[in-house]
């Protein structure tokens, strides 16, 4: 790949969507939670952030960035109210509209909603499709703003549940916050791919992506909300239900806790920081190699760095120095200057490695551009030989269900050997964890979507799909 391959995308930053998602019920100061319940979800979506409070009416702040730029902290502690949704989005093109930043707030028959999506629908264009066929006018470029439509819908509207109803018109992957003025609901698709947690704080409810949201705001964690379960909180207290589907199996994205949650969370039970040191320890057992120190690629690779030294008994040591003050690569203007922000964020420790045999752990390789350039980088710091070992499988395969990977061809991984891989980014040696690794500190090894790492995926994997194909016959 030649350098302007290299400096089009920061792996790190563009080419994975995710969001983060917080709600509260019950709670004075709503606005305030939900800004520091944001603020510590930061890491999920960068691109935009929006808060929507229910007080003697409904009132929204939204913008661009990161949620200090998007957000002013003392406008959000100002919105009167004690129920209220919040999102941090990430789009996958660098190009967003503040039209897309959610919640979405839509007025129906029945009063106003508010929704906050973390995932992907992958029968939206169909569902769309459907409602703009019947005249529909669509106000952003999103795949949640068909739920907005499904819940206005007299088919749904008039059903005993309307949002159990409509949910089981969706097919992929969701964690829903979705506010009415009187009522807060979590809807997990059935499969749970994206983790939701639910939360205790005074008499109130809190419902976030990640336990470290609730420890921002005090929140006690209670529990997940399960695959398929639909949680209301409303002025009767709790309501559980479940979606059709529910309980049959789960697919919880196993990227989460490879790479996307914060290490101090809990997903899906597990303490990610202790599912990554495992898997440092694992690599270490599978693919030792003979080094001097072992380092790692901050932040994500520190947990398995940390595994891989006291499985293998090789020192650690910093390697990199993160630099904290780099904004979005991803959407600085040309091709050279984002080259030039890439190697900034990251700048080698020469002292530490000068002579040295040196492991480089991280969490993932998806194009391999930015870890050739950190391969360089050390050999030029003086690194005698540079071990790169990796804490999952090889990504083989895109994502259908909410991280934005490229498409087959651009991965690295995709029809290439490790060899070939390891000569593409210039290290001496290269060692990927196992699929038998990556599932290693589970007891419950078949709740997982691997489809990245395996091409298995559980519920098809887009507009060609048979289950999409189905969705087309399906009425709003
Ligand atoms: S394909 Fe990979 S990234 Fe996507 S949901 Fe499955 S495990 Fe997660």
């Amino acid at each position: 790949m030649d350098e302007a391959d290299v400096s089009e995308y920061e792996p790190r930053e563009c080419p994975r969507e995710e969001c983060g998602i917080f709600g509260v019920y019950g709670c004075p100061q709503a606005g305030s939670l939900i800004y520091e319940g944001l603020f510590s979800q930061q890491h999920r979506g960068q691109e935009g952030a929006g808060i929507v409070v229910s007080g003697d009416k409904v009132r929204s702040l939204k913008g661009q960035g990161l949620l200090v730029e998007a957000i002013d902290s003392a406008a959000a502690a100002a919105l009167p109210g004690e129920i209220g949704v919040g999102h941090v989005r990430y789009s996958t093109t660098g190009i967003t509209r503040v039209q897309n930043v959610q919640p979405l707030v839509g007025e129906t028959l029945d009063g106003l909603w508010a929704v906050a999506h973390n995932g992907n629908l992958v029968n939206a264009p169909q569902l769309r499709r459907l409602f703009q066929d019947g005249g529909s006018l669509f106000q952003t470029g999103t795949d949640s703003e068909v739920l907005l439509h499904l819940l206005a819908s007299p088919i749904h509207r008039f059903r005993p549940d309307p949002i159990k109803s409509a949910c089981e018109r969706l097919r992929g992957s969701y964690a829903f916050l979705i506010m009415s003025e009187t009522t807060l609901t979590a809807v997990r698709d059935p499969l749970g791919f994206k983790p939701l947690v639910l939360g205790r704080l005074g008499d109130g409810w809190v419902f976030a992506s990640e336990t470290c949201a609730l420890a921002a705001v005090g929140a006690e964690y209670l529990r997940e909300v399960g695959p398929g379960e639909i949680v209301t909180a409303g002025p009767d207290g709790l309501r559980t239900e479940l979606l059709d589907g529910a309980g049959r199996r789960s697919a919880r994205c196993i990227f989460e806790l490879v790479y996307f949650a914060r290490p101090d969370s809990l997903v899906f039970g597990h303490n990610v920081h202790r599912v990554r040191v495992a898997y440092g320890e694992r690599l270490a057992e599978e693919r030792p190699v003979d080094a001097d120190i072992v380092i790692s690629v901050p932040d994500s690779g520190n947990s398995s760095a940390l595994g891989y030294s006291r499985r293998s008994g090789v020192p650690f040591d910093l390697g990199f120095i993160r630099s904290h003050y780099v904004g979005r690569t991803f959407i600085m203007p040309g091709a050279n200057y984002r080259a030039a922000q890439v190697d900034r964020k990251l700048a080698p420790l020469p002292e530490a490695m000068k002579g040295k045999r040196v492991v480089v752990v991280d969490d993932s390789i998806v194009r391999g551009n930015t870890m050739r350039r950190r391969v360089g980088s050390l050999r030029g710091s003086g690194a005698k030989e540079v071990h790169l070992r990796i804490a999952c499988p090889p990504i083989r395969h895109p994502c259908y269900y909410g991280i934005d990977f490229p498409t087959s061809d651009e991965l690295v991984a995709w029809n290439r050997s490790e060899a070939e891989i390891c000569e593409l980014v210039g290290a001496d040696s290269l060692g990927y964890l196992s699929l038998e690794g990556l599932l290693s500190p589970f007891g419950d090894k078949d709740s997982y979507c691997l489809a990245c790492f395996d091409g298995e995926y559980p519920i098809g994997q887009g507009s060609n799909s048979k289950e999409l194909l189905e969705s087309r016959k399906m009425t709003t």
